[in-house]
């Protein structure tokens, strides 16, 4: 039986992306990544692309689409994902979407109310630059303009996973791992039919 090893997690800031990600990278024994942290790694190189990436950062702006499809493309060639990833923050523009070469099986939403997050990344008193108040209002504005679609767009594609990510750790947990479990079944009924292969350019399931 095949099972969801493909995986993408949505949400705004403070929706407890990376906390599920890592949860779920260890449950599924598949390996995590984000690109969040790509870029803060790419922030602290001195050359132009760190410095034009450091700035867009430290405002709440979105690294443009060109760099960022590149930049994941490239990452998720690599042997180690070639059996599975959770891939935190990406695509977060249908244009990410249009432009992204490989295989997506299951996309989960964590659904978490702005004020509530905002409460939440004030009490994480994490050590990052990018947390001023403006800068994280500024996110949460570009996620509604530009990553609700991609949401919608994946709803409609009936491969999306919506989490009430208000419920403490463990529950959000489960129901992701519900929500993928649910995935497997449909799988499996559909791989009598079908055999896909591993890459799919999921633009083309676009046009
Ligand atoms: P995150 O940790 O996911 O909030 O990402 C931190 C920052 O990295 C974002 O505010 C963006 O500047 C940049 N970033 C991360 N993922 C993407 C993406 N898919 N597209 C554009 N910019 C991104």
């Amino acid at each position: 039986v095949s099972q969801s090893r493909y995986i993408i997690l949505l949400g705004i800031q403070g929706a407890g992306k990376s906390t599920q990600g890592n949860l779920l990278s260890s449950e599924l024994k598949i390996p995590y990544l984000s690109t969040g942290h790509i870029f803060r790694q790419i922030a602290k190189e001195k050359t132009k692309l760190g410095r034009t990436v450091k700035e867009l950062i430290n405002s709440g702006n979105l690294v443009p689409d060109q760099i960022t499809v590149q930049i994941v493309n490239e990452y998720l060639v690599r042997p180690e994902y070639k059996n599975g990833f959770i891939l935190d923050g990406f695509p977060r523009t249908i244009t990410q979407v249009e432009k992204c070469e490989f295989k997506i099986d299951k996309v989960v939403y964590l659904d978490l109310d702005p004020k509530e997050a905002l409460w939440r990344i004030v009490m994480r008193h994490e050590e990052r630059n990018d947390n001023t108040v403006q800068a994280v209002q500024h996110r949460v504005d570009l996620f509604y303009k530009h990553t609700q679609p991609v949401i919608d767009y994946f709803q409609k594609k009936g491969v999306l996973a919506k989490v009430d990510a208000k419920l403490d750790v463990k529950k959000v947990a489960d129901e992701i791992l519900k929500s993928i479990g649910k995935q497997l079944i449909k799988k499996h009924v559909r791989s009598w039919h079908q055999k896909s292969p591993i890459i799919v350019p999921i633009y083309r399931d676009w046009e």
